[in-house]
């Protein structure tokens, strides 16, 4: 694989970043999933605005400008020979030169750094048929899960927990609430109505969320922005949920219960075709 680096597209095993990287010793960094389908870019723009919010909350240099990011996806789609999969970009505040709490002086370079993923056939994944299940943790994470940091350790273990339990993803629970998955949105649908979580910094601002709620409301669908609890949504008539890498993935059961049918309703096999024949138009 051809990985980029600070400007470079090399090997991946000539590809080098420094052990003072503030990335590698404290997660000071953030990144983007940007999923491509048939050689196009989904939402490009959308995770543009995300990443430069998240590196403005973190006060990070801009590094790069849309159009430098842009190029260097298709460069590497290209040299990859990509069709379907995904691009994984990453800015950390970079080397100071050695390790401390307080942020470097202005000056310090941030570390690009991205990569591919191929993944023949992402938009036809078989679980979308069958729907995922999904078993409730408690959400342990920072209180500022609207920055898309790589700080991604407690997802990591949330996702264990659910491996070893059976299911395929887990659905953090805060104060009684669902915030989200470990890397998706969280939905519930009763009758025509869609819920999902309000925006806060208690949730990442996920840019497929953004797309679907635009496209069920042009599908005369009611979405409520509100917090859910595990027993409203074992209760819900379907539930799924939305990222950049699964698009609109069907729940069919959250811990003992099965959700309505226990079988992938309607309305996520509507969005999944809406979100997947929309953004495709939309690619660059
Ligand atoms: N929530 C979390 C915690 C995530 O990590 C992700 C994606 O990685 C999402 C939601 C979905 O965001 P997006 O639709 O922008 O991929």
């Amino acid at each position: 694989r051809t990985v980029y680096v600070n400007g470079e597209y090399l090997p991946e095993d000539q590809a080098r970043v420094s052990v003072f990287d503030r990335g590698f010793l404290m997660a000071d960094g953030v990144y983007e999933v940007v999923s491509v389908l048939g050689g196009k870019l989904i939402d490009f723009a959308g995770h543009m605005v995300r990443l430069r919010r998240s590196l403005s909350e973190l006060a990070i240099a801009e590094p790069l400008t849309d159009d430098d990011y842009l190029a260097a996806h298709r460069e590497l789609i290209a040299r990859n020979d990509i069709t379907d999969g995904l691009v994984y970009l990453q800015v950390t505040r970079g080397n100071p030169g050695d390790r401390d709490f307080a942020y470097p002086p202005e000056g310090t370079t941030p570390t690009v750094v991205m990569f591919t993923q191929s993944k023949p056939g992402l938009a036809d994944a078989p679980a979308a048929r069958t729907g995922w299940t999904v078993v409730s943790v408690p959400d342990l994470r920072w209180g500022r899960r609207d920055i898309k940091t790589v700080q991604l350790l407690y997802p990591s273990m949330a996702k264990m927990e659910a491996k070893a339990r059976g299911a395929d993803d887990a659905w953090m629970v805060e104060e009684g609430r669902v915030t989200e998955g470990t890397s998706n949105n969280a939905y519930i649908v009763r009758g025509n109505t869609i819920i999902t979580r309000e925006l806060s910094h208690d949730i990442l601002h996920g840019i497929t969320r953004a797309a679907v709620l635009r496209f069920a409301a042009e599908a005369q669908m009611q979405v409520e922005e509100r917090a859910f609890t595990i027993d409203e949504a074992q209760q819900a008539d379907e539930a799924f949920v939305t990222s950049a890498s699964a698009f609109v993935m069907p729940v069919v059961r959250i811990d003992d219960a099965a959700v309505g049918s226990g079988t992938v309703g309607p309305v996520a096999t509507r969005l999944r075709e809406i979100y997947l024949e929309e953004s495709l138009k939309l690619g660059v």
